[in-house]
């Protein structure tokens, strides 16, 4: 089934969205979901166009109130696959606040926060993500506001799923939205994506093959963190710090190696702090996974439960002969 819409993509061209939308076109068939049962859901945004663009249902909301609205329709339709589409500055700025308790609650959604740590549908205003000294329209004299690290605030915020992807990487990126699909619970999914218009190259870092290699790992359960180009380098600990070695010269064992658990906090914290020190390399893939009751799954047994326990009819109850007790 061709999941597109007969809407023509309104991005500028080479905008990183146009990649982001292409695998999620890939994915929506390998979920064996029919498309009158999946749901876009997005605040307001460049990435905010997305359910325009997939023949799905969609809501195109209001700025930064996407993951409530998205909460609202699993709770009421929990067999629905909800999926919401977001930016750096809808999600973190104008939604920062249902972002961090829609992640504490955890309802099973799947959010791809595309961060492009720009606004870019206003025309170039720095965002909550755009990186110290960055010149925009709203800090000609470059950024002085620390950037949110995606990650830490997920993990932070009672997140129980937390990955990184790029725009550019495709065979990658349908990977994570495969298994962010497969999470039961709130799903977080930080893409990064190059705005050539207003913010180009924020991501070259990690983009090209070269620097690719030197500075980007990939990482997966139960490996341990080893990268770059001939695969020589890898990541230690020492104590909480995350240390590279090289591992044709240093002097230590294989097994003093990294070895990467989802499921591990503690790790996923300090991974997640790779992206504020520029001498480490910056990690994709999945960070952490945990299984944790939705917040829809613990809403429908509450109600079950006061059903049983409110025993008398609404006419008993409105006289007062019978009341519900709250255990
Ligand atoms: Fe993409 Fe930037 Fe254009 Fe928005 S302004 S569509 S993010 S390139």
């Amino acid at each position: 089934k061709n999941f597109a819409s007969d809407q023509e993509p309104k991005w500028c061209p080479g905008c990183g969205d146009h990649a982001i939308l292409q695998q999620i076109k890939n994915v929506l068939p390998e979920l064996g979901v029919a498309p009158e049962n999946i749901v876009f859901v997005s605040g307001i945004g460049c990435s905010s166009r997305l359910p325009y663009y997939l023949a799905t249902y969609g809501v195109h909301g209001i700025h930064g109130r996407a993951l409530p609205m998205a909460t609202g329709l699993k709770v009421a339709r929990p067999d629905l696959s909800v999926w919401v589409g977001t930016g750096d500055g809808d999600a973190l700025s104008i939604g920062g606040n249902h972002f961090i308790h829609t992640l504490r609650r955890n309802p099973d959604l799947n959010v791809l926060l595309f961060n492009n740590e720009i606004y870019g549908l206003t025309k170039g205003q720095y965002s909550p993500t755009s990186k110290i000294g960055l010149r925009t329209v709203t800090s000609p004299s470059g950024v002085i506001d620390h950037p949110f690290n995606t990650a830490a605030l997920t993990i932070g915020s009672g997140g129980s799923f937390f990955a990184r992807a790029f725009d550019r990487d495709g065979k990658f990126l349908r990977s994570i939205l495969q298994r962010a699909a497969l999470h039961r619970g709130t799903s977080l999914v930080e893409i990064y994506q190059n705005c050539p218009i207003f913010n180009n190259a924020a991501f070259e870092a990690f983009a090209t093959p070269e620097n690719k290699a030197s500075n980007t790992i990939y990482v997966e359960q139960d490996k341990p963190f080893v990268f770059g180009k001939d695969k020589n380098r890898g990541i230690m600990l020492d104590g909480f710090k995350p240390v590279v070695v090289d591992l044709d010269k240093d002097e230590f064992s294989t097994s003093d190696l990294w070895i990467h658990d989802e499921k591990d906090i503690n790790k996923a914290s300090i991974l997640a702090r790779f992206a504020d020190d520029e001498a480490l390399p910056r990690p994709f893939g999945v960070f952490y996974a945990e299984e944790r009751v939705t917040y829809e799954d613990a809403l429908s047994q509450q109600i079950r439960d006061a059903q049983k326990n409110a025993c008398g009819t609404l006419e008993e109850l409105l006289k007062g002969e019978n009341s519900y007790e709250i255990k």
